[in-house]
């Protein structure tokens, strides 16, 4: 079992990262550890430079993106925790991909028409190749599980498709007429609830680092008085909630409400709007945003005790890349090998 994911240090992370991935990165690390296998979470820096950035910001983002992580569970002794930066080959294994990858199934790819809307011609080249990076950092680990929210499956979809033409086009059979395949396709680690959760100021677009408004989420680093103004504030409709799933229907913010406080309860949709149902979002928010500050105190203060060691967070990311160097290598070599390209 090998378990590889990414998140971009491109803010804070909030509510969705974690409900739609970090959990779930918790979870498998565990699990890959009982299985002999290994668990690779890494920071998707060189994601992060394909829209315009701060440098500064950046680098601050980088280190609080692993002080959170720390603090939500991610445990760096059982987790290869790295950042894509001090380990080239994951630049190197996107260009190897790159004359694999087809233009027209960049073309398809749902966020980079979200994330260049209408001006695609102003956009960097690296948004448009950015889900072959994406493939690159699987791929490279031969990733088995990778947990990630509902907006990725696309592309791993892709990323399984770049994997399958590389082993058709450059892996001939054994002598014996076995397949040789060099990539292991990997299988997307959705949770079934969760997977998706929405911005608080409007139920159709997903909650996100890059939405410039920080209404729009709850960060997990939000103290207690932020995270109630923003639950208050969040967009609503009038009417009371429904008292079973079905009433749900047509109302986004309502169904995100619901489907957060299922998520950070444990309870079924059902059970919430057996319970809640009938109530205004004026009693209903309240209990909300109890639930969300009980969730993220714990996380909250083992994030201010860890955030201004840099040495040591420095060093998570240092011990994590030299591992990850380590296991890559086999793989990156034989890709070159496989191309036909000649290396020393
Ligand atoms: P950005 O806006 O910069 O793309 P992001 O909020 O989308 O940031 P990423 O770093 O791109 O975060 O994604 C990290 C992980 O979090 C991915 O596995 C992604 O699928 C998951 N994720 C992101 N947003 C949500 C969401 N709203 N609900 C559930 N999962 C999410
Ligand atoms: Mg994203």
């Amino acid at each position: 079992m090998r378990v590889v994911s990414g998140i971009q240090p491109t803010g804070k992370p909030h509510l969705g990262n974690y409900l739609g991935a970090i959990v779930n990165y918790v979870k498998l690390q565990d699990e890959a550890q009982a299985a002999g296998g290994e668990c690779f979470i890494f920071l998707a820096d060189l994601h992060a430079i394909s829209q315009p950035h701060d440098p500064a910001e950046l680098t601050q983002n980088t280190r609080e993106m692993v002080a959170t992580l720390v603090a939500c569970g991610v445990d760096p002794s059982k987790t290869i925790l790295f950042n894509q930066a001090q380990v080239p080959a994951h630049a190197e294994m996107q260009w190897l991909l790159n004359g694999t990858a087809r233009m027209g199934w960049l073309n398809r790819m749902t966020q980079w028409k979200d994330k260049a809307g209408k001006n695609r011609e102003g956009q960097s080249v690296a948004l448009f190749t950015y889900p072959v990076l994406q493939a690159a950092d699987v791929l490279l680990y031969q990733a088995t599980h990778v947990p990630v929210g509902e907006d990725q499956k696309q592309h791993l979809e892709l990323a399984r498709d770049i994997a399958q033409k590389f082993n058709t086009d450059f892996c001939p059979p054994n002598e014996d007429g076995s397949d040789a395949p060099l990539f292991t396709l990997p299988e997307p680690y959705i949770p079934p609830a969760a997977a998706r959760i929405m911005s608080l100021r409007d139920g159709t677009s997903k909650m996100s680092k890059s939405d410039p408004s920080e209404m729009s989420r709850i960060s997990l680093t939000d103290d207690a008085d932020t995270v109630m103004k923003k639950v208050k504030k969040a967009k609503t409709d009038p009417e009371p909630l429904p008292s079973e799933e079905a009433g749900l229907e047509g109302r986004a913010e309502a169904k995100n409400l619901v489907g957060i406080y299922s998520a950070l309860t444990g309870q079924s949709v059902g059970q919430v709007l057996a319970e809640h149902g009938g109530q205004g979002f004026g009693a209903f928010k309240p209990a909300l945003g109890e639930v969300l500050v009980e969730t993220l105190r714990p996380i909250n203060e083992r994030f201010m005790e860890l955030k201004d060691d840099l040495e040591a967070l420095d060093a998570i990311l240092a011990r994590g890349a030299a591992q990850a160097r380590e296991h890559g290598l086999p793989t990156l070599d034989a890709t070159y090998k496989a191309l036909g390209l000649v290396r020393g």
